[in-house]
């Protein structure tokens, strides 16, 4: 038999019929089935595989009715006939079933008046195991409609004599000219690929009913749709039914469209559903997950207790009520997250702050005793009589009106001097706790501030941090390096310490990442500075300054012998029954090994030889131990000869002898100290760094200048060196300097030139002082960045030497900046750079006139010991500095 499905070529008139419960094949439908009862087995066997041509065989659908009573006759199963047909071909009005009762299982079953001739499209024999029973699996394919004329058995299945249902191929085309048939078929054709395209978004295996679609014929399409999309029992039947072609397309369309609807409802569902719900169920999905497999694991979740503890924790802190309201908002946001949670972290270690900062925690303030505040300053500093007394003024102050919003002291000085001791002293006697709080280097206000939650790895601002640290809201926060706070594209950390030292908006500081503001105004500030300048006048406003000058070599002395070898001592664990320090070996320390403003660097040298004595007291330790040992051993054997002790006892006694620790003084009690000599000391730090010779050695070459520098450690030394070579009378300026500084250079050139004649410095008649000659000017230390206008002298000297070919004074130092035509202009840091020479052991010192003023500043000791000579106009420097004056003084006078 050739052709496709539907193609009707003719039917025989009788067919082996093959019963489907409850399921309907439909012509074009393919349906895969395994035959293992033996009415099917038998009809397989005798009707599909025996035959050659594999040939037909009927499918009529049977309707599972209800179990009737079992003791009612069944009715015969031979000519059963079925109900009058009204016609073959479009018949209506069919009623549906017969009914029979099943034989073997005496079930009752209705078969339908119209069934689907079928051809196998494949078969394949198996067996049943253990039975042994053969069994067939049919591929079968619905060919066309037949209506059922009776039933016969045979054997052990049933025949039919049908008549055909669908038209032959001539009749179809003919049919489908109908215009009313071509509309339908063009109207289920758009339903049907609505319903491929819908599909095809979901699954992509729609490809073959696709092809379908364009090359097969409307009412074989409808068979072939209903069968493959619709699953409904009735429906399917109801299509079997529809033996005339409009009917079977209007209601293949119907059945198609209600399944497209149904796809199209259930998407839309689905979009909601996964819109609206999946993140939370996926959530609580994958919670549910986490909580089994911490179960399994045996964690316990803790976290849930944690969270009851952190806010048990944030009831007792004192929280104000606006800082609790957020508070719980907080934590009810952190209880519906996850601990694996993004976000989770952050949000428990912000609530986690709230927790620890000290919103009611104040230190007790006692009684302030200004006799017992002023005597620790004094056991704690030496000197600093100016600075002691505005401290104890300030107390004073706070003493009568605590909450008296005074300024906020501001120590300015070089490093070493004692700022941040002096702070800490002022907490002891106010009975506070003390943090310090480095701002050195802090260019970006978050720093400050802190930073927005919204940023990751956000975190509170040195000061929210700081109060976290001390666990008071009442500290004496020292604000250190205030004046190294620098502005940039991040902001200007400076207007948020304004902030933070105005009394007015203290009381609500707020710090970014806390996002509540924080009272502040409880806490003592205290700042201190390397430097004024930096600092913006604004900030520099709400503070009060109290400079700290550097100290002289006698005061350093002072210091060194009565706090600085005490504290060392102790730091070390030794005393003055181990190491002696002479007064004249810190002089020498303080001379040859440290040129400071302060005494950082003389503690640490003094710590080097406390930890070089420790090792000698621990080896000393050592020899003495071991000499005990090995008297008792000797004691031991003795006794052991004797026969008399027991070995515990030989054990005890050497135990006895360990000499550990604090028992050290007793131990070598007895043994003459260590006393420190110029020789360990030098084993110690080293070859001295500075032997006051340097400043004659630099400068016994012309061209070479002493100058005084200011830097933020204090003052300092600055040599000038220029060298003249063959060129084409260019200046080279070395030494990593600003711009104000090459000025100054330019200036000095132009101003040596303009005087050559004057000052004689001509090479030659008719040639000028740069003809063919290049000038190059350094500053060691060529590392370090140097910038000002204070060097104008110093390098007019430098010049001046090197063309005329005479030395500096090795002992005179130099400051001034000079105007074009010579006039000597003031500097700042006086005190600071007179202190440095004299640390640097100059004798002289010249000074631009109008800094006379500033004398007062210095100590009258050093005063004693450098001469201090005052220059209005350039001529008077080059005077001082040169040995025996400068003769043409008189005549370069303009
Ligand atoms: P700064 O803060 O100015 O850099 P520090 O306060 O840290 O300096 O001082 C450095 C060391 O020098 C500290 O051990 C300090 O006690 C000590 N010191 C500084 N000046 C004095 C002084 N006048 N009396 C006693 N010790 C001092």
């Amino acid at each position: 038999m050739a052709g496709a499905p539907g193609d009707v070529a003719e039917l025989p008139p009788r067919l082996a019929i093959m019963l489907f419960r409850n399921r309907v094949l439909l012509p074009g439908a393919v349906v895969r089935i395994r035959c293992t009862s033996p009415t099917n087995v038998r009809l397989v066997e005798q009707e599909l595989w025996q035959k050659e041509d594999r040939g037909l065989i009927g499918v009529l659908p049977v309707r599972d009715l209800q179990q009737s009573d079992p003791t009612s006759p069944p009715p015969p199963p031979q000519q059963q006939q079925p109900p009058p047909t009204q016609g073959d071909r479009g018949g209506t009005a069919l009623p549906d079933f017969q009914q029979c009762l099943g034989k073997q299982n005496q079930e009752l079953v209705q078969w339908h008046p119209r069934g689907v001739a079928a051809r196998a499209l494949h078969l394949s024999r198996g067996m049943e195991k253990p039975s042994g029973r053969v069994t067939y699996t049919v591929v079968l394919e619905g060919w066309c409609r037949f209506s059922l004329k009776d039933m016969n058995a045979r054997g052990s299945y049933n025949t039919a004599r049908i008549g055909q249902l669908d038209m032959t191929k001539a009749e179809m085309e003919q049919a489908e000219k109908d215009p009313e048939v071509q509309l339908l078929g063009r109207q289920f054709k758009v339903v049907a690929s609505e319903l491929i395209s819908a599909l095809e978004q979901k699954q992509r295996t729609v490809g073959r009913t696709k092809i379908l679609l364009e090359t097969t014929s409307a009412h074989r399409l409808a068979d072939i749709f209903v069968a493959n999309f619709e699953n409904n029992f009735e429906d399917r039947l109801a299509m079997l039914d529809a033996v005339d072609l409009k009917q079977r397309l209007v209601k293949a369309t119907e059945i198609i469209t209600r399944h497209l609807q149904t796809i199209k409802v259930a998407e839309k569902i689905s979009q909601k559903v996964e819109g609206n719900l999946s993140k939370s169920q996926k959530e609580f999905l994958l919670r549910q997950q986490m909580k089994a497999i911490k179960e399994e694991l045996g964690d316990n979740d803790e976290d849930e207790d944690d969270v009851v503890a952190l806010e048990k924790k944030m009831q007792n802190v004192g929280m104000p009520a606006n800082v609790w309201k957020h508070t719980q908002r907080e934590l009810r946001r952190l209880r519906k997250m996850q601990p694996q949670q993004p976000g989770y972290g952050s949000s428990r270690a912000y609530l986690e702050l709230l927790a620890e900062l000290p919103w009611q925690i104040s230190s007790e303030e006692r009684e302030l005793d200004l006799v017992a505040a002023k005597e620790r300053l004094d056991s704690e500093h030496y000197g600093l009589g100016k600075v002691k007394k505005r401290i104890i003024e300030y107390l004073a102050v706070r003493k009568l009106k605590p909450d008296a919003r005074g300024p906020v002291l501001c120590f300015v000085g070089p490093p070493g001097v004692g700022k941040t001791s002096l702070a800490s002293s002022i907490a002891g006697a106010l009975g506070r706790l003390f943090i310090r709080i480095s701002l050195g280097g802090v260019k970006d206000e978050a720093d400050i501030r802190g930073h927005r939650r919204t940023y990751i790895g956000s975190m509170p601002g040195r000061l929210i941090e700081g109060i976290k640290r001390v666990g008071v809201n009442n500290p004496v926060m020292l604000l250190d390096e205030i004046d190294k706070t620098g502005t940039d594209v991040r902001g200007d950390p400076a207007s948020a310490l304004l902030e933070v030292l105005d009394p007015e908006q203290n009381r609500t500081f707020n710090d970014h990442y806390l996002n509540v503001p924080f009272d502040l105004s409880k806490v003592v500030f205290v700042a201190t500075a390397n430097r004024i300048q930096p600092i913006s006048p604004p900030l520099l406003d709400r503070m009060e300054v109290i400079e700290l000058p550097g100290y002289t070599s006698e005061e350093k002395l002072c210091i060194a012998m009565r706090h600085l070898i005490p504290r060392v001592f102790d730091q070390h664990g030794i005393t003055v029954q181990h190491l002696k320090i002479p007064e004249a070996m810190v002089e020498l320390i303080i001379q040859r090994y440290t040129r400071e403003a302060g005494v950082r660097n003389l503690e640490r040298h003094l710590a080097a030889l406390a930890r070089a004595a420790a090792v000698k007291v621990a080896e000393r330790e050592h020899s003495i131990h071991v000499a005990r040992e090995v008297q008792a051993e000797t004691t031991t054997t003795t006794v052991v000869e004797g026969g008399e002790v027991a070995d515990g006892e030989i054990d005890m006694e050497v135990e006895a002898m360990g000499v550990h620790g604090r028992d050290l003084a007793n131990a070598i009690a007895g043994v003459e100290p260590w006393h420190v000599d110029e020789a360990m000391v030098e084993t110690v730090l080293g070859p001295p760094k500075f032997d006051g010779k340097e400043a004659a050695e630099r400068v016994s070459t012309p061209g070479v200048a002493v100058g005084l520098v200011w830097t933020a450690v204090g003052g300092e030394v600055q040599f000038v060196e220029a060298t003249a070579m063959t060129g084409k009378g260019d200046l080279h300026l070395t030494g990593q300097l600003g711009d104000v500084i090459k000025e100054s250079a330019q200036i000095a050139l132009t101003w040596v030139r303009a005087r050559a004649a004057e000052l004689k410095l001509a090479t030659g008649a008719g040639r000028g002082l740069m003809d063919s000659r290049d000038i190059h000017i350094h500053f060691p230390a060529g590392a370090v960045p140097k910038d000002g206008p204070s060097a104008g002298v110093t390098l007019v000297t430098a010049l001046v030497s090197l063309l005329g070919k005479r030395c500096v004074r090795a002992d005179t130092a130099m400051t001034g900046e000079m105007t074009l035509r010579g006039l000597v202009l003031p500097v700042g840091g006086v005190k600071d750079k007179i202190l440095a020479a004299h640390r640097f052991g100059i004798k002289r010192v010249i000074l631009p006139e109008r800094n006379f003023k500033d004398l007062q500043e210095v100590p009258a000791n050093i005063l004693a010991n450098v001469e201090i000579l005052l220059a209005r106009r350039m001529e008077d420097v080059l005077h001082e500095a040169f040995e025996g004056g400068c003769p043409w003084r008189i005549q370069a006078r303009m």
